[in-house]
Formats: structure tokens, sequence, C-alpha cells
């Protein structure tokens, strides 16, 4: 008899490929999910697409199991008798909020009336996945402490959609166990966190490093360590042109005077001219 393959590579890769060919590149617009990053350069570098990250097929789909076990989240708070809105039901869209013309925005996991220890109030909602060792750190420590970048996305969520309280559920995807922890509105946080977004998206320039050793961990597992650091070229596409700038709702090219689409913007053209802080980290 013959003997089947037990390597199974090519299925497998076949379907990470899949993954990979479908994925957008790059954000289009600077997300609340990221502004509690502590390195303000890193933020431009992303809003302005200078390293396209490369995200194997096999981490595309554990970010997929992160969004599926949403759907995990809403049917379990519905079980214990909470109301829960995770869709604008016109148009079947997150509910979200858009500022500085579309150029910082973010999308929430819903909202939910009837959380047992504060009934009354609307909670807005945010679900996380965690491996062992950080849901450790999670449960000793709190939100704030252990991701402060989820706090600082939830602090802006409440200010700009109206609530005063968020609720926090993560799942430690080892065990399955849960961690809930209630975020108070912090209007003070929020202010900072906007003016952040406002420099980052209106500087024509990176924003100084936060730190000038690439061996540093934050630096070593930046994106864009190489652009920042070892003088590898950005990406060439308009947004790292100098002819280009967010305006109203858009992207201007200066050069040849016109709004940039999503896809002309990842194109860019011969005309092409590095923004200079970036041309002399290629030189
Ligand atoms: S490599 Fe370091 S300094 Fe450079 S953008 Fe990333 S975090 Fe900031
Ligand atoms: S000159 Fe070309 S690359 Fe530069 S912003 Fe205009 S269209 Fe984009």
């Amino acid at each position: 008899m013959v003997q089947i393959p037990s390597n199974n590579s090519l299925t497998v890769q076949a379907i990470y490929d899949t993954y990979e060919a479908g994925r957008e590149p790059f954000r289009p617009h600077l997300g609340a999910s990221l502004i509690g990053r502590e390195c303000e350069r890193e933020l431009w570098y992303t809003f302005r697409w200078c390293s396209a990250p490369f995200h194997s097929g096999r981490l595309l789909r554990l970010f997929e199991t992160g969004q599926l076990e949403e759907y995990r989240f809403v049917e379990n708070l519905r079980s214990v008798g909470i109301e829960v809105h995770d869709f604008e039901s016109e148009t079947g869209n997150q509910f979200g909020f858009s500022d500085m013309g579309g150029h910082f925005a973010g999308s929430i996991d819903g909202a939910a009336l009837g959380i047992i220890e504060a009934p009354k109030t609307w909670h807005l909602l945010e679900f996380k996945t965690y491996n062992d060792k950080r849901f450790e750190l999670l449960k000793k420590h709190g939100v704030q402490m252990t991701s402060p970048e989820h706090h600082a996305q939830m602090v802006i969520y409440m200010h700009y959609l109206g609530f005063t309280r968020a609720f926090y559920l993560a799942v430690n995807k080892n065990t399955d166990e849960l961690y809930s922890e209630r975020i108070r509105n912090d209007s003070a946080l929020a202010g900072l966190l906007q003016q952040k977004a406002e420099r980052i998206i209106v500087a024509p320039c990176p924003p100084i490093r936060i730190s000038s050793d690439p061996e540093w961990w934050k630096c070593k597992f930046c994106d864009h360590s190489a652009v920042c650091h070892d003088g590898f070229p950005a990406e060439v596409q308009c947004r790292t042109c100098l002819h280009c700038r967010p305006d109203d709702g858009c992207w201007l090219c200066g050069e040849h005077r016109q709004k940039l689409s999503y896809k002309e913007q990842l194109r860019g053209c011969l005309e092409h001219q590095f923004i200079l802080e970036l041309k002399e980290s290629v030189g």
C-alpha cells in the first residue's frame, strides 16, 4: 500500500498563503488602538507607511482567532442577561469614532447595559486575548499597568463616544480563564492622547527617537527599527513623499495638485521624493 505522506506542509502553506494574499498592507488612519504607544516616532512611521510589516499567514490567522473570540465574549455576556450592542443595526458596522479629518479613528467591540457590578451604567466593551504569562501579569497588576495601550484605547473611546465606564474582558488562551475590570473615563488623559494624535498627524517629518539604542527592547520589537536605526530605505509610496500631506478627509499631492485615493497612495509615482529625514536615513 502506498504510504500517505505525513507532511501536510503544502496544504498548510496554501492556507497561510491565502491569509497573506488577503491582507491590506497598511491602515489608512492612525488607530486609537495604537495611540497609547510610547514612541511618537514609531506612530509617525506607522501613519506614514514607512515600513510594510510582514505578518506571516500563521500570525494573521492568530489575529483572526482573537477576532472570532469577540463573538464568544458577546454571547457569554448575553447569557447572564446583559444587553449587548456590538454592531450598528443599519450599517452592520462596529460603533466607532473618527476625528482630525478622518485621520484619527477607531471602532469599539460594543456597548453593554446590565453589567452586574453596575447594572444601570452603560459600559463600553473591550475584549482581548492573552497568553498564559501575560494573563498572570494582568491578574496581578491590572490593565493600566499590564497593557497601557489597551487602557489608552478605552480612555479615548470613552471620551469620544460619551461613556463614563468601560468593561474590559480578557481570556487566557491557554486555560480559558476570564478576567474583567471596570475602567473609569479620564478626560485629562484623553486630552493628552488627542494632542499626541494631532502632533503625529501634522508632523511633516519623524519625531525624535524614544531611544538611540537599537538594542533597547522596545526598539528591538519595533516594526520600524530597520528604517529608524539601520538606515534601511522607507517604502516608496505617497506618504513618504515630501509632496504629500494629510488634509481634511483626504491626502493631498502638492506636485500634481490632487487628492489621492488609498490605491494611488500605495502606488506613488515617478516624481516621488523622500521626505528629507527619510532620505537622509536612506543615504
Ligand atoms: S526603533 Fe525605537 S526609536 Fe525608532 S521608532 Fe521604533 S521604538 Fe521608536
Ligand atoms: S509626487 Fe507622486 S509619489 Fe509624491 S505625493 Fe505626488 S503622486 Fe505621490
